[in-house]
């Protein structure tokens, strides 16, 4: 396979987020602007071109977005009062019954957690991280067989109308839709560590865009409400939505076992094109980790998504221990492109 292009521009690093707030503990913020050199590094060494996406505008992001949603993340820091935090952030979460009265009931309302703080340039941040997910999507829709958008802030657990997770635009599932105006079927393969509940949920009653995610049992694990085995879809979407929860302080071979089930969901669907989120939180050493995927283990992913013959639309998601995240990419794009 061959990747000729890598996506990322340097506005998508003001965000830099202060709070973190999970588990009864405000701690050190992870989904950091230091996640990025490594990976442009891993790209360097490849001799892949990284370049700033396109602008795609507001319709592709409008199509899997709600539109009140998109409002509050473009204007809520200007609304912020100045006296209060430096960060858009709230301790009160309601949805239903809620009146919309003010800035601090719609952050109540669109902030869905204490992980996604809004500061000055989320909105930019947000709005070219998932520009470059349309831009490696043109790539994939141009018959290109690989292209891959260094997104950040990440967005697997953005959902139509609310931010969680360190997410705030769901990247992956605007590439996915977009794709959709030049293939068929699409299927978005999500192996981070974490359940991707904001594209099960984009996704949840359609039967043209199939979302698998392998991830950790979420019984008080992050997003804790969703990714069990049960949610499979509605309606015409019944059966296209696949989780796989795997155990905590499971191995990578069991972590293989889904990789592979998962692959043979994707060619049993036909799908012309995956949308692969990659997390490289799987990784032992992460702080998110609860499995045990090595560095040669994510070579071995990169090989087994080439042997599908497909094109590869691939989206970064989470990463967190950034002293590997080179080495991580390296490899997993060693074992992509077949090097
Ligand atoms: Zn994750």
């Amino acid at each position: 396979m061959l990747l000729v292009k890598a996506y990322f521009d340097e506005s998508q690093n003001q965000h830099v987020p202060q709070s973190y707030l999970t588990r009864g503990a405000m701690r050190k913020p992870q989904e950091v602007p230091a996640r990025i050199p490594p990976l442009l590094a891993a790209m360097q060494g490849l001799s892949v071109e990284i370049d700033t996406p396109r602008d795609h505008g507001m319709n592709p992001i409008s199509a899997v977005h709600d539109m009140g949603y998109l409002r509050f993340l473009e204007s809520a820091h200007r609304r912020w009062p100045e006296d209060w935090g430096a960060e858009v952030m709230s301790n009160i979460y309601v949805r239903e019954g809620n009146p919309m009265r003010g800035i601090l009931a719609e952050t109540a309302y669109y902030i869905a957690d204490g992980s996604s703080p809004i500061g000055p340039h989320t909105w930019t941040a947000a709005y070219t991280s998932a520009q470059c997910a349309l831009s490696a999507a043109d790539d994939i829709a141009a018959g290109q067989q690989a292209a891959y958008a260094i997104c950040r802030p990440p967005g697997h657990h953005a959902r139509p109308d609310a931010a969680g997770g360190f997410c705030f635009l769901n990247n992956a599932a605007i590439a996915a839709d977009y794709l959709r105006k030049t293939y068929n079927k699409v299927a978005v393969l999500d192996p981070d560590m974490h359940h991707g509940q904001g594209i099960q949920e984009i996704f949840w009653d359609r039967d043209d865009v199939m979302y698998i995610s392998i991830h950790g049992d979420p019984t008080n694990f992050y997003p804790v409400v969703s990714g069990y085995e049960e949610e499979r879809g509605s309606g015409k979407g019944y059966g296209f939505n696949l989780n796989f929860p795997m155990p905590h302080g499971s191995s990578e071979d069991f972590f293989f076992e889904k990789v592979e089930e998962a692959l043979t969901a994707i060619r049993l669907f036909e799908a012309d094109v995956i949308v692969l989120a990659l997390g490289f939180d799987t990784y032992f050493q992460d702080p998110q980790a609860k499995v045990a995927v090595t560095s040669e283990g994510f070579e071995r992913m990169g090989r087994l998504l080439a042997y599908t013959g497909k094109p590869v639309c691939v989206i970064q998601e989470g990463g967190y221990d950034v002293d590997h995240l080179e080495i991580n990419a390296t490899h997993f794009f060693k074992g992509l492109l077949g090097k």
